[in-house]
């Protein structure tokens, strides 16, 4: 069916090792790690055995390089990723406070990352792709806009599909423009993959059973609410409800479990998998993300999530 493409923001990212509120703090700090949402979640689909091609810049440095080399390595088509020889690769920062929250300072704007349009490579990816995933952060790129709409059209054209996780950074814009671009993608959505209050963000109405109402009268058919550690629950537009437990782990960096999570449900789903099999993987790959410093050290490949699945205690719920 042709290979699931994602498009948006590809970064390095340091990580805060101690709980705290300023740089002081929270020393020491490591990285940079291979990181940005959409380059996470590509990661993992190709890890676990998709076709996954990715769609974004990077500057011409090492930072740009250890993100290729990483993709690379676990099998994603890179050849829509730009070089940019004028822009540095755009970086995050993270931390984490006591309460558990995190703050993540990015600089996307003023990057390779928010740099990137339409070219040949592109429209070659775009002419064979099965499935475009999409992450709202990417939405306030306003290259990589016009790039998603492009492709969206010709995927849709094909028969392909679309999945849509919301991913919303308070740290990212989030004006009137990023919004009607998010709106209008959920109205586009086979597969909606929010975290908390994302969902009722997405319907745009209160309460969760609500929610699912309005967004299957949108046209979505599948929708799976990532739930941290108490699992995942994948709800059908035929109204059927599976709920999956999370794995019991020692979660030492949490950034990028909602990533993994999204790219092994998804292939496992466009490999045929069952809902019931696409959830056990999605929440091994989160959880086994958690356990390691770094938004996608932890992706797994289907061996090392078989062996997790086969060694980890589920949570009781
Ligand atoms: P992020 O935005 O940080 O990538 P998210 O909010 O989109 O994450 P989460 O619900 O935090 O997504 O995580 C996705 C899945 O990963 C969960 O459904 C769960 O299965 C697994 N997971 C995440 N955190 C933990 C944890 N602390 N313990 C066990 N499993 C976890």
């Amino acid at each position: 069916l042709g290979p699931t493409l994602c498009i948006g923001e590809i970064l390095v990212e340091i990580v805060a090792t101690m709980p705290g509120e300023g740089f002081r703090n929270a020393l020491p700090l490591i990285g940079p790690f291979p990181s940005g949402a959409p380059a996470i979640f590509i990661d993992q689909c190709g890890r676990i055995g998709g076709q996954a091609a990715m769609i974004g810049a990077v500057g011409r440095d090492d930072f740009g390089q250890v993100n290729i080399d990483r993709l690379v390595r676990d099998g994603v088509d890179v050849s829509g990723i730009a070089i940019d020889p004028d822009y540095p690769t755009g970086s995050a920062f993270v931390r984490y406070r006591e309460d558990g929250s995190r703050d993540f300072v990015f600089n996307i704007e003023r990057s390779a990352a928010a740099r990137f349009g339409w070219t040949p490579a592109v429209a070659a990816l775009a002419a064979r792709a099965g499935h475009l995933h999409v992450m709202g952060s990417a939405l306030s790129i306003s290259g990589a806009w016009e790039v998603i709409r492009q492709v969206l059209a010709q995927v849709k054209a094909r028969g392909g599909t679309l999945s849509l996780d919301p991913n919303l950074r308070k740290e990212l814009t989030q004006d009137v423009e990023t919004r009607e671009r998010f709106l209008w993608l959920v109205g586009q959505a086979d597969l909606l993959l929010p975290s908390g209050e994302e969902l009722e963000d997405a319907a745009g109405v209160a309460g969760e059973e609500a929610a699912l109402a309005a967004l299957f009268a949108r046209g979505i058919k599948e929708i799976v609410l990532k739930r941290g550690e108490a699992g995942a629950s994948c709800f059908l537009s035929d109204g059927r409800r599976i709920d999956a437990p999370s794995f019991v782990v020692d979660a030492v960096d949490p950034t990028g479990a909602g990533d993994c999570f999204g790219g092994a449900y998804l292939t496992c789903r466009r490999l045929g998998q069952p809902v019931e099999s696409a959830l056990d993987y999605g929440c091994a790959a989160g959880a086994r993300n958690a356990t390691l410093r770094g938004p996608m050290e932890g992706a797994g490949t289907r061996e090392e999530l078989d062996a997790f699945i086969a060694t980890t205690q589920r949570r009781a719920s």
